[in-house]
């Protein structure tokens, strides 16, 4: 399944061309990346006959939402382990955990304390006691067959470009692109989030060394975003029409412009964004900018 590169004319310099990969019209409900994370791993747990799939998120959480429309679409349960106990009695006040709900989720909601330690091994024996038989896959849904989907990305016709730019969570989707990029290629990955422990993790999935990471435009870090970035994103979608999500795509479509505007690109660059999604987390981001009396995302 391919997705289209649309050019995007916005401010640009006269040498150089952007275009934005439209990985969110993949599928309305399991939007870009978390489309190609989930691939491999559903084909591997329908092949294990496994009882149903259980994995990690936060409040807002793009996989989470994938994950439960999987299992309602396909036919299996799914668990979702949450970080914040305090989420527990909210969620009619939350649109990603009412729609993950409402698609047949259960939810087993955790401290923050315990969500830190939800890789070891005695947290995940206990699930595994507890929801025997279940298909366990990690946070943001980020392991060998996820980047092996994501592999799939970049086609035959994005030769020709010079730079390509992709949101970075856990680093899965960059490692996918890494590995499907050519050597004249260079990969830049924009973390959503404060860290260096990246790096690391994205070294461990990929052989190619064509890629660094931007760590200038996380915003303050997770789910962290600011009046500026607001007024871009609302911006952009005003004359382009594309809705840009606030945590990932439109952290790093803002920096793709900044590095532009700064001359980071060499003449004659041509861009391609990938577009991963993640529009279903805007509705809960409003409700947080409401309460913080911030200006609103006013594009869905
Ligand atoms: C999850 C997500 C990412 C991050 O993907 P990783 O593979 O974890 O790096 C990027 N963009 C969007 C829209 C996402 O939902």
């Amino acid at each position: 399944m391919h997705s289209v590169n649309q050019e995007i004319k916005l401010y640009l310099p006269q040498n150089i061309s952007l275009f934005l990969k439209r990985e969110d019209l993949l599928h309305p409900e399991i939007s870009g990346n978390k489309f190609r994370k989930l691939k491999y791993n559903l084909l591997e747990a329908q092949s294990e006959s496994v009882s149903g799939v259980l994995t990690f998120g936060g409040a807002f959480s793009n996989h989470i939402a994938a994950v439960a429309f999987a299992g309602k679409k396909f036919g299996f349960d799914t668990v979702g382990v949450i970080r914040g106990e305090e989420l527990a009695g909210k969620i009619s006040e939350n649109p990603t955990l009412l729609a993950a709900q409402q698609n047949g989720m259960k939810f087993v909601f955790v401290s923050r304390e315990s969500f830190r330690e939800k890789s070891s091994a005695a947290f995940i024996d206990r699930l595994k006691k507890e929801y025997e038989g279940f298909y366990i896959l990690p946070e943001g849904g980020t392991n060998e067959l996820a980047i092996k989907g994501c592999e799939e990305i970049l086609t035959d016709e994005d030769a020709g470009f010079t730079h390509i730019c992709c949101a970075v969570g856990t680093g899965g989707t960059l490692s996918g692109i890494i590995n499907s990029s050519l050597s004249h290629q260079k990969m830049l990955g924009f973390p959503a989030l404060k860290g260096s422990f990246l790096s690391d993790d994205i070294r461990s999935f990929v052989k190619n060394t064509n890629w660094d990471l931007i760590s200038d435009y996380h915003f303050g870090g997770y789910g962290k975003i600011t009046e500026e970035l607001i007024r871009f994103l609302n911006r952009f979608y005003r004359e382009t029409e594309i809705p840009l999500d606030p945590i990932y795509t439109g952290k790093m479509m803002f920096g793709i412009y900044d590095l532009i505007e700064k001359g980071y690109f060499p003449e004659g660059s041509r861009i391609l964004a990938i577009h991963t999604g993640g529009l279903q987390g805007i509705k809960g981001m409003n409700m947080v900018l409401e309460k913080k009396k911030l200006p609103l995302l006013n594009y869905i």
